[in-house]
């Protein structure tokens, strides 16, 4: 990425695009929120995109996140942060006094960590079913039968802290598009199918794609893309 180009260019580009996406795809304007994947740069990356009207970041791990986003968060109320890596249940507590969101819920045992800190604090949090649909990623529920009890356990009053709001993937990495199409389709699908089994929960949110792959995600129904790279440039693995 050029370095004379600038944090308030890249999000200008990435709104741009999206909402060229959405027009293609026949979806109204504005019906998908952007967050910027703040991993890895610093403070002063955050405060250059919320100066350019950057509202929503996402973060994968929870020690970086409570170094830049509690003292902003505190200036700047409207400033939001989501978890969006794999979350350790040992992490939870911490990550549950910042965050507004965990997208990456992967396993029951997660969610009940989640209500037990969020009940100590007497605090509600949104979360997202984070799904596997790429051969090479790891992350998320790899049954749909696991994510099934975990949605019922909702459903059932289990955890009255916790507002489920939708689906997430991660693509495979790949260059193929057709199999990161597919990988998109297969989350839109199950949570077509599962919305109207759970009629009482939210379960709206579809949060796929990233820098490489936002508009295809668009074009397959995402509400929420989570773009990284192409906002704040490479990422800085050696620090
Ligand atoms: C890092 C990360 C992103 C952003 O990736 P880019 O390719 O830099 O846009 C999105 N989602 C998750 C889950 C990530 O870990």
């Amino acid at each position: 990425m050029s370095a004379n180009i600038s944090i308030k260019d890249n999000l200008e580009i990435i709104r741009n695009k999206i909402a060229q996406a959405e027009k293609k795809s026949g979806r109204p304007q504005g019906s998908v929120k952007l967050m910027a994947v703040s991993k890895f740069h610093p403070s002063e990356a955050v405060v250059e995109a919320f100066e350019a009207g950057q509202l929503l970041f996402g973060e994968n791990r929870v020690q970086e996140a409570s170094e830049k986003f509690p003292s902003l968060i505190a200036l700047h109320p409207e400033l939001s942060v989501h978890m969006i890596g794999q979350l350790q249940s040992n992490k939870v507590k911490k990550a549950i006094t910042f965050a507004s969101c965990i997208q990456s819920v992967d396993r029951l045992e997660l969610l009940q960590e989640i209500e037990k800190q969020c009940a100590k604090l007497d605090r509600k949090i949104n979360i997202l079913f984070e799904y596997h649909t790429g051969e090479e990623s790891k992350s998320g529920y790899t049954s749909e039968a696991e994510l099934c009890k975990s949605i019922e356990e909702c459903a059932k009053g289990s955890f009255p802290h916790i507002i489920p709001c939708g689906f997430m993937t991660m693509a495979p990495f790949t260059e193929d598009e057709k199999l990161i199409r597919k990988s998109f389709i297969t989350l839109r699908e199950l949570s077509q199918k599962l919305k109207p089994q759970f009629p009482d929960l939210p379960l709206t949110e579809l949060s796929m794609g990233m820098s490489g792959d936002f508009e295809i995600a668009i074009e397959e129904g995402s509400t929420l893309v989570r773009v990284g790279t192409a906002i704040f440039g490479e990422r800085d693995y050696s620090k």
